[in-house]
């Protein structure tokens, strides 16, 4: 069986960083989005790369009205209030994309969907925390049904879902399957990416992640066969693809390469190897962190010729393993 190579994109603008970010000290990388989406998807469509493209519900809305209009009746209660995003809809939020570009984007979403083999995927419909406390399985619920029901009216079904901060438990995936949801993105089979509340993420965790990134320390993240809960495939995570960073000097650079060699010994093996960002990663620093991307798909081309590796969304990956073609969307 030959490799393949999965790209996961986790789009949500402001949505997935507000309650430790302001547009303020992070709303240029949030900008930079509008230049590095359709950069990357140019170079995706170079390449031959078929990315899911993991999407919160509330960028396909085009105004304020619109957004209201979607919002799930039953909404979370979490403890920490700040990762609710439904007070900063109703009273902080412009009207629309014009007005606000940071908590808008359906243009973006549309120039995604126009590009062919692109997976249109959910990140949920609020960027939903299904570990933080005060959350419940019917509130994730109602956010799923908001997700799906704002992504058909443009035209979409999601088959795939990425949990925000790589939050789950074998309940929520499993809720998921009740939408449609045949593929999930759960986390690397180690203690270092295990999923986690906020709270739970201790610097010990984060230490070992950044190492993780450019030397082999947690061993090997590509797999043969992704594992199941109940109807949803996990096509879990390999390795998130870092922002480029002044401050990190040569460890930019061993960072592609351990991406390059886990991607090598993946196509050699027959295996999956997901890979998986933010578009706001690659927001600052656009040109080195693009520079960075076509080394890691130039490799890919070569793994493709050599050994006959493919790129797939994750809905795809699923049904491969599954034995059937993928629905499209
Ligand atoms: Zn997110």
């Amino acid at each position: 069986m030959s490799g393949s190579l999965v790209i996961s994109l986790d789009f949500e603008l402001m949505w997935g960083v507000r309650d430790h970010r302001t547009t303020a000290d992070y709303g240029d990388a949030v900008l930079g989005v509008r230049q590095a989406l359709p950069a990357m998807l140019a170079l995706f469509k170079a390449h031959g790369i078929r990315a899911t493209w993991a999407t919160v519900g509330l960028l396909f809305a085009r105004n304020r009205r619109e957004m209201l209009e979607h919002c799930p009746e039953l909404q979370p209660g979490y403890r920490h209030q700040a990762l609710s995003p439904y007070a900063a809809i109703r009273s902080e939020i412009g009207e629309d994309e014009a007005a606000d570009p940071w908590h808008y984007g359906r243009s973006l979403v549309d120039q995604v969907l126009a590009v062919e083999g692109q997976e249109l995927a959910t990140h949920t419909f609020s960027h939903y925390y299904c570990l933080e406390e005060g959350q419940s399985l019917s509130a994730f619920d109602a956010d799923l049904a908001a997700a799906v029901r704002i992504m058909s009216a443009a035209g979409a079904a999601p088959r795939s879902i990425v949990f925000p901060r790589n939050q789950m438990t074998d309940a929520h995936v499993q809720a998921c399957a009740r939408h449609g949801i045949t593929a999930f993105r759960g986390n690397p089979d180690s203690f270092a990416y295990r999923a986690r509340s906020q709270e739970d993420n201790s610097p010990l965790v984060r230490g070992l992640r950044l190492l993780d990134a450019s030397f082999p320390v947690t061993g090997r993240h590509s797999y043969r066969a992704p594992a199941r809960i109940g109807a949803c495939v996990d096509v879990r995570a390999s390795r998130f693809f870092r922002p480029f960073s002044p401050r990190m000097g040569a460890l930019n650079d061993l960072h592609v390469r351990r991406i390059v060699g886990e991607m090598t010994v993946a196509a050699r093996a027959g295996e999956v190897y997901h890979l998986w960002w933010h578009p706001h990663n690659v927001g600052r620093h656009t040109g080195q962190q693009l520079a960075r991307l076509d080394t890691i798909l130039k490799a890919y081309r070569r793994l493709a010729d050599e050994h006959g590796m493919r790129s797939q969304t994750m809905a795809e990956c699923a049904a491969a393993s599954q034995g059937q073609a993928a629905p499209s969307n």
